[in-house]
């Protein structure tokens, strides 16, 4: 646990006690600071006492005595409406900050140099961020992987020399972080999302823009306008490390890709040397074109860690090599990637099974389809999200044939009619034994039963991780099928 000593003898109002409320409310305790918990509901009021924190209504409070207001990252701040609380520390100027904050400052306290990467993006932050601890454990660092992802930050050991904390981060995160400044900020990709909380795609593209804004070095995947923009804008700066899973547009890439085959771009005067990194077809945790883009983000936060330690701005023992390629390309082969993500999970002779259980609407679906050419047997449906699989019409073609479950089914197959065989499976179970047994009957060299099911899964679920777990169970209990173990 981090000791968040830099709030010593200051009071500390921490509103939300979920996981990581009650994880800021130990550190900024054992800092020494005293603490003031409150939070909507009563679970996380009784969690609180249990521990022997003082609990008050922060409502009737005398906000004079207090010297900052830690927020959970759930609870509003601007959209659609600031919560009672923002409110209310507003009013009488008290800063609000989030728990990212507190490390931030606790970083600088100690160590200011500590190696720290910060990540972000509407999509592919738990991949990037789990695959860049994965290279840097494997380069034999001392890595501590949090935020938005696993463990809550305070909850890591603090930043030192030789210690890099790899940091996924939210947008209500970056909002909750104003001394924000990593030694390495990625940004992989804005798209509208979350808006309800942030209200203007501006206003949340110029958020995750702050990641990269103020990192010592930005690593920015130039693959769409709002972080184009963003890497236009730090041309120049010397800090700017662009990214791309194409050839790249108006910003020349430092790491680009070129199908699965990932390059460096190196740039000294006037010459300019390309040097191929990996090839990722075959490494089965990361398939599909959203992981070319995951893997170029991951090195390029590796990349960018080497030049601050050649420039002398990193806390790492001197001459340590961080940028070592033959190192890197037999640790990307060795990720176990995450699970409920295009996660394969067995095979039963040449059927394989992958559970994309994560992929809640069609954006996510759409990338695992991507994912295989043909000879799909695709389980999808759950509780359906507005515009349904209408946009995966393009894709439709790869699909030999569709299981239809949960509360989705008439509309899926209504936009599945005359286009894609299907049946209407209703259960998990049942779709799985259909899809299986279609599978294996087909011929084909290498079918896919999988499971992405372009809806969220509460009507026949508690969340997506169960339907993926079971999805997993099952598959498992099939005769003769070959289970892949899932690594930590
Ligand atoms: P996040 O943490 O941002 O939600 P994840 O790494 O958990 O992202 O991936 C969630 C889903 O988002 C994946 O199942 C995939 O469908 C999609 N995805 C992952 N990476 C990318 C990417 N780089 N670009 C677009 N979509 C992606």
């Amino acid at each position: 646990m981090i000791r968040a000593s830099t709030f010593k003898a200051k009071r500390v109002a921490v509103f939300g006690l979920g996981g990581s409320g009650l994880a800021s409310a130990r550190a900024l305790s054992e800092g020494g600071a005293e603490v003031v918990c409150w939070d909507d509901g009563e679970a996380g009021r009784e969690a609180a006492r249990r521990e022997g924190f003082e609990v008050a209504d922060l409502a009737a409070a005398d906000w004079s005595g207090l010297s900052c207001l830690l927020l959970a990252p759930g609870v509003p701040l601007t959209h659609p409406e600031p919560h009672w609380v923002v409110r209310l520390a507003t009013a009488a100027g008290v800063e609000i900050i989030g728990d990212i904050e507190v490390f931030c400052r606790q970083r600088a306290a100690l160590c200011p140099t500590a190696p720290f990467v910060a990540i972000t993006g509407t999509n592919g932050k738990s991949t990037t961020t789990a695959l860049t601890a994965h290279l840097l454990s494997a380069l034999g660092f001392d890595t501590q992987m949090g935020g938005n992802i696993g463990k809550a930050i305070l909850t890591l050991e603090a930043p030192a020399a030789d210690r890099v904390h790899v940091i996924e981060m939210s947008s209500f995160q970056i909002d909750l972080t104003p001394s924000l400044a990593p030694s390495v900020g990625a940004l992989l990709n804005v798209t509208p999302d979350h808006l309800d909380r942030h209200g203007t795609i501006e206003h949340y593209a110029a958020i995750k823009e702050r990641l990269v804004i103020a990192a010592d070095i930005a690593a920015i995947a130039i693959d769409d306008a709002y972080t184009r923009r963003a890497a236009e804008a730090l041309e120049g700066s010397g800090r700017l490390l662009p990214f791309t899973v194409g050839k790249g547009a108006g910003v020349v890439p430092r790491l680009y890709a070129i199908g699965s085959s990932l390059f460096a771009h190196e740039i000294s005067g006037s010459h300019a040397t390309s040097e191929e990194i990996a090839v990722l077809e075959g490494i089965p945790s990361l398939r599909g074109r959203h992981n070319v883009q995951n893997a170029l983000a991951a090195l390029a936060c590796i990349r960018g860690l080497q030049h601050l330690a050649d420039a002398g701005r990193l806390a790492v023992a001197p001459g340590r090599r961080i940028w070592d390629i033959e190192r890197l390309r037999d640790a990307l082969a060795t990720f176990p990637g995450l699970p409920h993500r295009m996660e394969e999970v067995g095979r039963l002779g040449p059927v394989l099974f992958i559970n994309d259980s994560k992929a809640t609407n069609a954006d996510s679906a759409q990338k695992a389809l991507l994912a295989f050419p043909e000879a799909i047997y695709w389980i999808a449906g759950g509780k359906p999200k507005s515009g349904g699989i209408a946009p995966l019409a393009p894709l439709f073609s790869r699909i030999a044939k569709a299981y239809l479950i949960g509360e989705a089914a008439a509309e899926f197959a209504e936009t599945l009619q005359g286009t894609v065989p299907f049946e209407r499976s209703g259960t998990l179970a049942d779709a799985l034994s259909a899809a299986t047994r279609d599978a294996a009957a087909s011929g084909a060299r290498e079918p896919v039963v999988l499971l992405s099911p372009a809806c969220a899964s509460f009507d026949q679920f508690k969340n997506f991780e169960v339907r993926g777990d079971a999805f997993r169970d099952l598959v498992s209990a099939m005769p003769g099928v070959a289970a892949r173990e899932r690594r930590p």
